[in-house]
């Protein structure tokens, strides 16, 4: 259902995508691990298009595209953004809008939605999240792990084909991330497809069924998690998880 293939990405003439390929299943989890500078943002950001490669293709549901260094279709843009939401290490919220402003926004000011519309969504997702008594909270208000089940809701309101988080755990201390993990594993059991890079094994391991480790930007491994974690192929693979602990 989200398919990458041969990407390939650069900056300032230093290749930092080589050749990516991945695939995300259709209601299934990937975890996608590798030391800091790797490449695991800048791929989440190519399946968004908030990059753009100079190399392959990204496929999602009905949308494709080719990249050739040439002009994209702006249709084809504008399909696959709307298919993925996506939420960041450092949460990244609207610090003037509430809980519900943020989740409200891109419905009301991208989608057009009518306000009681947009209201009654967000509201809903709020719930889920565990926030249904925080909706008028300003982000400044809010500990660090229900501002990122706030960027949560935001991320899922227009219902994306797929939620994009990196590394939705990495700033908040242990107990705070366990509340932003135990909302991701309920949307992996609701079968939420999602791509999530992250150093934290303790989601990987909870969420993903589906893992894979980039190194300098090259697909060392990739395969069932479990498998992954527990016994990798590559010794790569098996050094990197060993740093984690
Ligand atoms: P990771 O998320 O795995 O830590 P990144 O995708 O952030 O890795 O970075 C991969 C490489 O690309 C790094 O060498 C980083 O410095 C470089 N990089 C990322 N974004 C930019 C950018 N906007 N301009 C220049 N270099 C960048
Ligand atoms: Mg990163």
């Amino acid at each position: 259902m989200i398919r990458l293939a041969d990407i390939e990405k650069s900056f300032d003439g230093q290749k930092v995508l080589k050749r990516v390929s991945l695939a995300v299943r259709e209601g299934s989890v990937t975890a996608l691990i590798g030391p800091s500078g790797s490449g695991k943002s800048t791929l989440l950001r190519c399946v968004n298009l908030l990059e753009i490669p100079e190399a392959g293709e990204l496929v999602i549901g009905e949308a494709a595209v080719r990249f050739t260094g040439r002009a994209l279709d702006r249709e084809a843009v504008r399909r696959i953004r709307r298919q993925t939401g996506m939420m960041f290490q450092n949460f990244q919220l609207f610090p003037h809008r509430t809980a519900l402003g943020n989740v409200m926004e891109s419905l009301v000011v991208v989608l057009k939605w009518p306000e009681d519309k947009a209201r009654a969504r967000a509201l809903e997702l709020l719930e889920k999240v565990g926030l249904a008594h925080k909706v008028d909270a300003w982000p400044a208000q809010l500990s660090g792990g229900q501002q990122q089940r706030v960027a949560i809701a935001r991320a899922l309101a227009s219902s994306p084909s797929v939620l994009l988080c990196d590394e939705p755990t990495s700033a908040l201390d242990p107990e705070l991330s366990l509340e932003v993990v135990e909302v991701l594993a309920q949307l992996a059991r609701e079968g939420t497809t999602m791509l999530i890079a992250t150093h934290d094994l303790r989601l990987a391991a909870r969420v993903a069924q589906d893992a894979m480790l980039l190194d300098a930007g090259e697909v060392v491994e990739s395969g069932p998690a479990a498998q992954l974690f527990a016994c990798p192929r590559h010794e790569r693979t098996a050094r990197f998880i060993a740093t984690l602990g």
